[in-house]
């Protein structure tokens, strides 16, 4: 199948179109083509898992649950997540070597002095989290993908960890405060992390051996619109050779941060106030020989620092008071012009903005690891984050030092739905952990719509008689106007509408609503034509209601 089919609106029904080529993306191709279905999966960047994608720019863990011990809730579907994603991808894209003991497999977590939460309730946390992971071991022994059960979480003594500092220096944002902290809990756990780039070549491969996906890099989606005349879109896309229009039955949105902004222009959004994108800046480093087997670790919770050694000498570092540059609500779309002009630049490590976030980053990292003050910073990583239905307003890195804050949980997993929006669904990848079973949820609500769309068309084929029968008994010329288009139009409202009553006499009311407005337009313009005075544009009999009806879909 090839990009030409787009154009010349000659796909088949069950082809989908998948914008966006990172972790979200690619997986969501590779479900909705074991399907059987027909996917186009573009990204407006030149390969799958861009560089510049968020799935490219952050920490790789398969979060185990300490990171959001503040949430058991979260904890646990972070838990259940990773296992069920280390499951599903080779093991060999996992970061480092199978040595149980490898730094990328042993993930800590050291609770400071000055934690949101208090170390007792982070050690339960960690015990239930233990606990957990052994009964999923007992229930299917393929669940033990992060060690044994009996070795998945290790209290830490100080002689453990003698490369953090024994005291760091703080500054409280909200007060100015500065204090001294110290670690006063050490968690080591089966924490382990994905090697991205392992990844990326795992799924570049899958999908472009998977004769049912087409993989189109280098396009961007300016603008969805329904099409008119039947179920699907149209979708503006600038290419290299040009903007082009294509028509597709069903759409999965997987374009990050830019979701929201395309699904307004179908109107597929409902306002979320306080639904933000948080831009994070990380740095990449070259690790000093005294830290290269220094295991991944972070420092929770509150607005501390984490270091992710991805096991190739090189590390990616995290201070969450410079980390997190900024933030913009999805509901104005409106960014400050310092932000937008960080998000638009390549970040250079040598140069301007990208040297000053990673100089910062690293001296307070160093804080916390003082051999990092001198490791050469090779990369400035810029991605985002997403933070939809939250009960309170995001306040930047203020949050980050509220105990009660959304930000230290995770619960919505991004997969959207809005009423009426028969194949477009929006999979926002709220976790790079969640992007494997997003794709397994979206496809399977985009099954049910292929369905609806299927029973939509048999119901037309029933309907369309009656209604011809009874049009023929208001006034025989309006048989004429009654199209499939006008038919499947005026389905399409009763399903964007949200109500699903496609009785014939409810049916009939909508058809005979639309040829009645045709019919006082060509009068109109047939009055204006030949100068003749219009008599009225009232409809000649009145549109009898629809009775109630249990018909449905
Ligand atoms: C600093 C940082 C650290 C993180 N650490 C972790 C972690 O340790 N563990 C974890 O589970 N999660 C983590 N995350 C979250 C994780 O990165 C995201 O949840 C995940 O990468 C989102 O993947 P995605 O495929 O949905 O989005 P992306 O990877 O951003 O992919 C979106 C794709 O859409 C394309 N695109 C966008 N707009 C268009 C358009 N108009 N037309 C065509 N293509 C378009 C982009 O080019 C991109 O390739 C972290 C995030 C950050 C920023």
């Amino acid at each position: 199948m090839r990009v030409r089919d787009l154009l010349n609106n000659n796909v088949p029904e069950n082809t989908v179109l998948v914008i966006g080529a990172a972790l979200s993306g690619a997986f969501s191709a590779l479900e909705a083509a074991r399907r059987g279905w027909r996917v186009f999966l573009i990204d407006k960047e030149d390969k799958i898992i861009p560089d510049s994608s968020s799935s490219n720019n952050e920490c790789y863990k398969l979060h185990t649950g300490l990171h959001y011990a503040g949430n058991l809730k979260t904890a646990l579907a972070c838990l259940e997540d990773s296992i069920a994603y280390a499951r599903q991808i080779p093991a060999e894209c996992l970061a480092g070597t199978n040595d149980p003991n490898d730094p990328c497999r042993r993930g800590r977590h050291f609770v400071m002095s000055n934690s949101l939460f208090p170390p007792e309730e982070i050690k339960k946390v960690a015990l239930i989290l233990q606990k957990r992971y052994s009964e999923l071991v007992a229930k299917d022994p393929k669940n033990k993908v992060f060690g044994e059960p009996e070795d998945f979480i290790k209290f830490l003594s100080e002689s453990d960890y003698p490369y953090v500092a024994k005291e760091i220096p703080f500054t409280d944002t909200s007060t100015l405060r500065k204090e001294q902290i110290k670690v006063v809990l050490g968690i080591e756990t089966g924490e382990s992390q994905i090697d991205i780039n392992k990844v990326r070549g795992y799924l570049t491969r899958e999908i472009n051996s998977h004769p049912n996906i087409s993989f189109v890099p280098n396009v961007q989606v300016l603008n969805l619109s329904p099409l008119s005349d039947q179920l699907g879109y149209a979708v503006t896309v600038a290419t290299p050779t040009g903007k082009q229009i294509w028509h597709v039955p069903a759409i999965v949105n997987c374009a990050w941060q830019n979701i929201e902004s395309l699904s307004k222009q179908l109107g597929f959004y409902t306002p979320d106030e306080n639904r933000v994108i948080r831009v994070k800046v990380c740095a990449q480093v070259e690790l000093p020989p005294s830290l290269r087997s220094v295991n991944t670790c972070i420092f929770s919770i509150g607005p501390f620092a984490s270091f992710t050694n991805l096991g190739n000498g090189q590390a990616v570092l995290a201070s969450e008071l410079t980390t997190n540059v900024g933030f913009y609500r999805v509901e104005s779309g409106n960014r400050s012009f310092e932000l937008a002009e960080l998000m638009k630049t390549p970040l250079n490590p040598q140069t301007g903005r990208g040297a000053q976030l990673s100089d910062k980053i690293r001296r307070e990292c160093a804080n916390y690891l003082p051999d990092l003050a001198e490791a050469k910073i090779s990369k400035v990583m810029l991605g985002y984050v997403k933070m939809t239905h939250v009960p309170t307003s995001y306040n930047g890195s203020s949050s980050l030092c509220q105990k009660h804050s959304p930000i230290h949980q995770r619960l919505e997993r991004g997969v959207e739905v809005e009423s009426g929006a028969l194949g477009y669904i929006a999979n926002s990848g709220n976790k790079m952990t969640y992007t494997l079973r997003n794709a397994e949820a979206a496809c399977h609500i985009l099954q049910h719509h292929f369905q609806l769309r299927e029973s939509l068309k048999q119901t037309l084929s029933v309907i369309k008689p009656v209604v011809v029968e009874k049009l023929k008994k208001i006034n025989k010329k309006y048989v004429n106007h009654l199209t499939d288009t006008l038919l499947l139009n005026v389905f399409k409202r009763a399903i964007l509408s949200n109500s699903s009553d496609s009785s014939p006499e409810a049916v009939l009311h909508d058809v005979l609503s639309v040829i009645e407005k045709k019919e006082r337009m060509l009068a109109l313009i047939r009055s204006r034509c030949y100068g003749k005075k219009l008599v009225s544009l009232a409809a000649p009999d009145p549109i009898p209601a629809p009775p109630q009806t249990t018909a449905r879909l």
